[in-house]
């Protein structure tokens, strides 16, 4: 499957493919820092076969290395960030049982595939072309790959700021969507913990002595639950309850976790106020919420419009219709966006991310990969 075009070099899917699944053979949980090192060995191996520089940064906290990758070619001026992450949300083993490398059809099957090692692997196979080609970009590329996006990013969060403020553009290579769509805007995240004091008593004996912690969660969920606010583009799940001790205890405590979603930090912030103040029914009960905004949202102003329609050509030279959506969903690219104009979403087409029939879709291969080829080359 060549690419013949005469303005534009060969760029091969087969080639990048298998290049693809050597990646995914190497299961990388977030939660396994040794497993992700094996997947930043690999990248770093087939980075110096290109003669790229590279520095490793050091994981803490448990979690993996960051590999921070730049063309062969270049200074240190300002330059094109690209982001990706070396970590999964698969379990070790999840390739040799649920979800093997296969490929049927236009499909191929695999754990991370989508979520993102194969758009990873696309900037890779663009940067790859260049080397082979001998030539060079206006701007220089860093590639940053993180180890723990999966989990919110909290030891690559400052070095992810950072590299997008000594850049230009930042293009992220999460998965495409509905159709090839690549992302423009992202809600923002914010997660709280609730935990609720009350007083415990014998439910028979004592009845009338007790303050039922989870009474009082069952009202709180209700309020929390209707902050959601569809038109205003806030949702609100608390997702993780618990409480109690026995049937017969009128509970003491009672606990809860919070996910909410915002369209804009002014929005966000007074979401997250109200979160934050909320308080007991029962006055001989306590409340104490912590956390807020952990991933700020992603809006897209003129600079990211601008940038948009510059990809929109160039996908239309290559043959087909680039589109963009706002999901709701979070990624790094959150990060960047109020720093530097962000693209999100330049990664394969397929489905399934999180699943275990996470898959892309191989004609999306080269397309995609001319797309990310034609940003590095034109952007400036
Ligand atoms: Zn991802």
């Amino acid at each position: 499957m060549n690419e013949t075009s005469t303005n534009r070099p060969v760029l091969d899917a087969d080639e990048i493919l298998a290049g693809i699944r050597e990646w995914v053979e190497i299961e990388s949980p977030t939660t396994d820092a040794a497993a992700v090192n094996r997947m930043a060995d690999k990248v770093q191996a087939d980075y110096a076969g290109i003669g790229a520089r590279l520095e490793r940064i050091a994981g803490r906290d448990g979690f993996g290395d960051h590999l921070l990758v730049t063309s062969p070619w270049g200074g240190d001026g300002p330059g094109i960030l690209v982001l990706s992450h070396l970590d999964t949300v698969h379990d070790i083993g999840t390739l040799g049982t649920k979800l093997p490398f296969r490929v049927e059809g236009d499909v191929a099957y695999g754990p991370g595939i989508y979520d993102m090692k194969g758009g990873a692997h696309l900037a890779f196979a663009a940067m790859r072309h260049l080397a082979r080609e001998g030539r060079e970009t206006v701007l220089p590329i860093r590639h940053l790959l993180v180890s723990e996006e999966e989990v919110g990013s909290p030891t690559s969060r400052a070095i992810i700021e950072r590299e997008a403020r000594r850049a230009k553009f930042v293009l992220v290579t999460e998965p495409a969507r509905e159709g090839g769509k690549i992302v423009t805007a992202r809600k923002g995240t914010a997660r709280f913990e609730l935990r609720i004091k009350g007083r415990p008593a014998h439910s028979g004996a004592r009845h009338e002595d007790g303050r039922s912690a989870v009474k009082e969660l069952a009202r709180q969920i209700l309020d929390l639950e209707a902050m959601t606010d569809y038109a205003l583009g806030v949702t609100v799940n608390v997702g993780v309850v618990s409480g109690g001790t026995r049937a017969n205890v009128v509970a003491e405590e009672a606990y809860a976790e919070i996910d909410m979603r915002v369209p804009n930090q002014a929005v966000g912030d007074a979401a997250v106020a109200k979160v934050l103040a909320l308080k007991p029914y029962d006055p001989d009960v306590t409340l104490a919420v912590t956390g807020g905004l952990n991933r700020p949202g992603y809006e897209k102003g003129a600079d990211i419009e601008a940038l948009f329609q510059h990809a929109k050509r160039i996908a239309a030279g290559i043959g087909f219709e680039l589109k963009d959506l706002k999901t709701g969903g979070g990624s790094d690219g959150n990060f960047t966006a109020a720093i530097a104009p962000t693209l999100d979403g330049l990664g394969v087409d397929g489905k399934g991310g999180h699943t275990d029939y996470e898959q892309l879709y191989v004609s999306s291969l080269v397309p995609r990969a001319r797309l990310m080829l034609g940003l590095f080359e034109e952007l400036s």
